[in-house]
């Protein structure tokens, strides 16, 4: 396939912000890739290069890219970075730049989705002396041939930032709409151009007007073959290539249809991380295939998130009664396989092995199972003391290349586990939380202050929860995991199977005394504010904060803000600003931790606007004693 016909279709993604418009684009898309480029296109359609399991990164930095750019183009790059600056978007740089050249010099041949995954690929495989030039020869390689637009995606995919708004939902979607017959009444049959489209308004083809229960009729009667389907689970056993559309008895049941496709592809991406192994599966080997995606060990699976509860009240009445309680151990999340070797992958399926040694070492002696996929939480413990520490003192173990061995001296860590998702071979994910947590009795050896399970109770008692929850943040936790005893696993999601519950902190008043301006689409606004709390009479920098302002709506925006600080600029260089400390804003965060980054020595964890303070003036902001004095009631801290 020609790269020129993804990049149409990323332009054409670009100009629409509606969710379904995208989904059709990227259907159309899927439907007309060969099968050979199919899984290429689809990770290229969310500016991936590798599926989201694989560790492997492109390693260019935009110094690279820049410099790519002047050798193809002949300008300077100190003129391009100007050109950077005020269009705030290197991609269309790119393309600028690239058309000036293109009307002097005819390229020769044409790129493919293949020429460009193959460089992009090899990119990430470069290591030793030599490797800059050959970076370099690489893009410019892909450039020089490149028309003006493929070189814009070329360098925003470089870059790893599309902007066109692709959501992995957006591409689940597709993939259903591309390799499967629409069901009737999700979806209709255009009468004009014939074409098949979701429920809506006008046709996205030839922008004829659809009616939806005359469409349906109509539709019904389409010469396709049709496929008529009793019940979602018809859907199993058809081959479903073999049929041009599919009917179903009522409205219902063709939702429950639809809905069955859509989870079927879902559950396929989440074990495998793979889109674009998802993508070919449905189109070569349909539902029964996409079923037998199975886990692998050793292949990190998207892990179940928690939702937050208001207190342990709110938090029984969404999990039910009896419910199990856990300590919400303060650090981070592993996923540990255990096949021949063991592995070890961060939340965000990173892997972290080779840092944590003592880990793989810890698990191998004291978990007896041949093979497991099993999840927990890494805490650091004060090698004097014993104490559990915040996940602060550890986070520099997960990021550390080298002095490994040192490290796990200097910081140990503690392992409490609290899930089994495989065992011996056997995926259990579907399996009641309380059988699956059973198996950790079973297989895990404790050895203290190195390897636990996680500490629990079951109950329905209000009181006793009441209590283990205190006892949890005396002991430095921060907060307690409330869990649904029968609940299964849904990798990836946030559902109600369990929730948090922590304690909340008191909001803060901070100042702002700096910002950045946004780059491509948010070039115009303010973003990333720097704020401040107060020392006497000085302004002391305790973070950034860009969440919680919204593009338009109610709340905070982008444009609010701008318009408000835009006449308070005292100072720019680049694209940072500073402004003089007039207003103040309400910040919502997680936790206070000390930080040596910011002059008032600490930092928030999860800043989010709440509001900006009208009522207020600057000089009234937060003190750095408030914001001490509630870093140390945090969790018990207290000495
Ligand atoms: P949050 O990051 O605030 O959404 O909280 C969820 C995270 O808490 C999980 O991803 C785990 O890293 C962590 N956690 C700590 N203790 C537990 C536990 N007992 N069960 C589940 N997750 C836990």
């Amino acid at each position: 396939m020609l790269y020129s016909e993804l990049v149409n279709t990323y332009q054409e993604l670009e100009k629409t912000t509606k969710r379904l418009e995208k989904t059709y684009l990227i259907a159309k898309l899927l439907k007309k890739t060969n099968t050979e480029d199919l899984e290429t296109v689809t990770l290229l359609v969310q500016g991936n290069v590798f599926p989201s399991y694989d560790q492997r990164e492109l390693g260019v930095a935009a110094r690279l890219i820049l410099k790519a750019l002047s050798q193809t183009s002949g300008i300077e790059q100190r003129k391009i970075e100007d050109k950077w600056a005020s269009i705030g978007d290197l991609g269309k740089v790119a393309e600028e730049l690239i058309a000036k050249k293109k009307q002097m010099i005819l390229s020769k041949e044409e790129l493919t989705v293949k020429k460009v995954i193959t460089n992009l690929r090899k990119l990430a495989e470069l290591t030793g002396a030599g490797t800059v030039e050959r970076k370099l020869q690489l893009i410019r390689e892909l450039l020089s041939s490149a028309q003006p637009l493929e070189a814009k995606y070329i360098v925003r995919t470089l870059l790893g930032e599309l902007r066109i708004g692709a959501a992995e939902g957006s591409i689940r979607d597709a993939i259903v709409w591309a390799f499967f017959p629409p069901i009737i009444g999700i979806f209709f049959q255009c009468q004009k151009c014939k074409n098949w489209m979701p429920k809506m308004q006008k046709c996205l083809e030839c922008g004829n007007k659809i009616d939806d229960k005359f469409a349906i009729e109509i539709t019904k009667k389409h010469t396709g073959k049709i496929l008529k389907i009793k019940s979602k689970k018809d859907l199993e056993n058809k081959n479903l290539k073999n049929y041009d559309s599919i009917l179903t008895e009522d409205e219902k049941t063709a939702r429950e249809a639809y809905n069955y496709l859509i989870n079927v592809v879902q559950t396929a991406i989440n074990l495998s991380n793979d889109l674009g192994i998802t993508a070919l599966t449905a189109k070569t080997k349909g539902v029964k295939g996409l079923l037998t995606i199975a886990l692998k060990i050793g292949v990190p699976i998207k892990v179940m998130l928690f939702q937050k509860a208001k207190d342990l009240e709110d938090a029984f009445s969404i999990v039910g009664k009896p419910a199990e309680l856990e300590y919400k151990y303060d650090g981070f999340r592993l996923q540990i396989h255990k096949n021949k070797e063991i592995k070890l992958f961060t939340r965000r399926l990173e892997d972290v092995t080779k840092q944590f040694p003592d880990i793989v070492d810890i698990v191998k002696k004291n978990i007896k199972a041949n093979n497991y996929i099993i999840e927990g939480e890494v805490i650091g413990i004060d090698p004097k003391t014993k104490k559990w520490l915040p996940f602060q003192n550890i986070s520099q173990r997960i990021k550390r290349k080298y002095g490994i061995k040192e490290m796990t001296k200097e910081i140990p860590v503690m392992l409490n586990l609290f899930d089994v998702i495989m065992i011996n071979n056997k995926n259990i994910i579907k399996e009641p939380f309380k059988k699956r947590r059973a198996w950790l009795d079973k297989i895990v050896k404790p050895v203290p202050n190195k390897l636990a399970v996680a500490k629990a109770l079951i109950t329905s008692s209000e009181k006793e929860a009441e209590a283990f929850y205190k006892e949890a943040l005396e002991k430095g936790n921060e907060g307690v995991m409330v869990k649904n005893l029968d609940a299964v696993y849904e990798p990836g999601s946030r559902v109600g199977y369990g929730v948090k519950v922590k304690p909340t902190m008191e909001t803060l008043d901070l100042a702002i005394i700096g910002a950045e301006w946004g780059t491509g689409k948010r070039a115009k606004w303010l973003s990333s504010f720097t704020i401040a709390c107060k020392k006497g009479d000085k302004f002391l920098e305790i973070g950034k904060v860009g969440t919680g302002i919204k593009e338009k709506g109610a709340g905070v925006t982008f444009t609010q803000l701008t318009e408000m600080l835009k006449p308070l600029i005292i100072k720019q260089k680049g694209r940072e600003v500073t402004i003089k400390p007039k207003i103040l804003i309400e910040v919502d965060y997680e936790e206070i931790q000390r930080s040596p980054t910011y002059s008032s020595g600490f930092a928030l964890r999860f800043p989010r606007v709440v509001k900006i303070r009208y009522d207020k003036p600057a000089d009234e902001a937060d003190s750095l004693e408030k914001v001490k004095r509630l870093y140390e009631q945090q969790r018990g801290r207290k000495k």
